[in-house]
Formats: structure tokens, sequence, C-alpha cells
């Protein structure tokens, strides 16, 4: 399909996205349509992004409800942090560590890494997230999750929908004697290194392509691209408790964030997945 600029913007208008500068936008689509799915790299957010849910709020909903209990204020002080933007990377680093040494404390019951892998396993996908992970897939475009979770659980709840991202970049644990004993010390990933982690990760095991678009629903989530002209969408759903402004959207408060390019309405993946047939037709 060959599209006209004026038949580009139309395109857009139906998409379900809300488009800050179509003209912009569209060469960018356009651009990476053009080159093909072999110079495509689509990097994914996974809480709210791919998944309507946070992955270590389902993993903490496993653990007997007295350690639940003695975590939830330290838990809702970092979140609140985390969503004003007043979190400093120490301590973000802080909230994920207590969180991981939560897990491996040898006091837990012996079912709980059996309890953790059953939630993941029961944990659905946004609507529209198997088409968009199958489609890339299928077309050879690589499609990367970077988290601030748990890779070994985030690839649980992949295979149980259907899906197998190139990579997971988030912390990888160690095992032994079923129960978690530790973590890969250089791959943890909090919420404000995930990027740096999936830069030098990504910088060691592939060369980088040319064009990259990024999926995310919050503005940190851009810093994920290693190129200056990705495509930027943000997901999650307008109107959504997730959801600031469309203001902040694409006029980021913190200068190192990167403006989103497309907003998405609805929560999910189906606007996203209705784009990137498009590209990758
Ligand atoms: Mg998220």
């Amino acid at each position: 399909m060959n599209i006209t600029p004026e038949d580009g913007h139309n395109f857009l208008a139906d998409s379900g996205f809300i488009v800050a500068q179509p003209d912009l936008v569209y060469e960018k689509i356009e651009q990476i349509r053009a080159d093909g799915p072999e110079n495509l790299t689509v990097y994914f957010d996974w809480d709210y992004t791919v998944i309507d849910n946070s992955t270590w709020r389902i993993i903490r909903s496993c653990l007997p409800e007295q350690v639940q209990r003695d975590l939830a204020g330290f838990v809702a002080q970092n979140i609140t942090k985390l969503d004003d933007g007043t979190m400093t990377p120490g301590e973000s680093l802080a909230f994920t560590s207590k969180m991981l040494d939560a897990l491996r404390n040898p006091d837990l019951p012996s079912d709980t890494l059996a309890k953790i892998r059953v939630a993941m396993a029961s944990t659905p996908l946004f609507e529209g997230a198997q088409d968009v992970f199958n489609r890339c897939e299928q077309a050879g475009a690589e499609t990367i999750v970077g988290s601030a979770a748990i890779a070994d659980f985030i690839g649980i709840t992949a295979t149980a929908n259907g899906i197998a991202p190139s990579r997971i970049i988030a912390t990888p644990l160690r095992f032994n004697m079923g129960r978690i004993a530790s973590w890969v010390e250089d791959g943890l990933t909090h919420d404000l290194n995930k990027h740096t982690v999936l830069h030098s990760r990504l910088a060691a095991e592939t060369t980088a392509r040319a064009n990259e678009i990024v999926i995310g629903d919050r503005p940190h989530d851009t810093l994920m691209a290693r190129s200056d002209d990705a495509l930027f969408i943000q997901v999650g759903g307008i109107g959504t408790d997730n959801f600031k402004t469309l203001g902040e959207s694409f006029a980021p408060k913190n200068e190192e964030h990167r403006p989103f390019d497309l907003v998405a309405i609805e929560p999910g993946l189906v606007a996203v997945d209705g784009l990137l047939r498009h590209i990758l037709s």
C-alpha cells in the first residue's frame, strides 16, 4: 500500500492515536516502513504497557500477608516518589534491592516460588499485545522488553501468552534448590537505570538497527531508545489512573526524556498493532 502524505494524516486520524506533529510523525513512520523490518527494533516497557498490572505487585501478592503488610509503607512511599519524579537513582536502587532481598528470605514458605510462577503464567497481556509481538517476530523486526522487574518472571508471562520477545532486559534471578537465592548484580534493573543496563547489554549483544520504535506508559521509558530518530509511542490510555496529562507526553518535564510522537487513546496495544500492520505491510 502506497500512501500520500494526505492519506498518511488520514491514517493517523483514524489510528486511535493523538499526534502532536502529524508531518514529522508521518515522515518517521514512512521512513521506518521503507527501510523494512530487518532494520527495525521495537522496544517495550512491560508493566502497564504489555500487561495491565505491575509485575512487582503480582510478586508481592504471593508473599505471606504479614510480609506484605511489613513492606506496604515502604512500597507506597517509593511509588509516590517515582510517580512525582522525586526519586533519586540511589533510592530507586534501594527500593528494588529491598524487594529482591524480601524474595530470598529463607523464612518464606517453600511454595513461594511456585506461587509466583503460577501467578505470572496466569497474568494476561493487554488486548493487541500478542498480535504486536507475533507480527514483529514473523516480519523479522526485533522486539526488546526493558523492565525494572524480573526477567525470569516476565518470561513466564510472555511464554504463557504465546509471545517470544527477542530479548528481555530486566533483573535475572539465581535459583537454588527451589528458592530464589540471589540475582545477577550487574544485570539488576530498577526504574531509573533500566535504560543504561539495556544499552550496555545490547551494545555487547547486537548491533544497533537503524530504526527504532519505543512503546511505554511513562516518560522515562523514552530513554530506552538508542537512536535519536526513534518513534516514541505512549500507551496506557488517556483518562486512566496511570495517565497524567497530554502536555507532559509531548513536552516532558524532565529534559532528559524524549517527547512522545503518538499517544494511544485507549489502554492496550490495539492501536499499536494497527500501526505495525501498516509499517510491516
Ligand atoms: Mg510501565
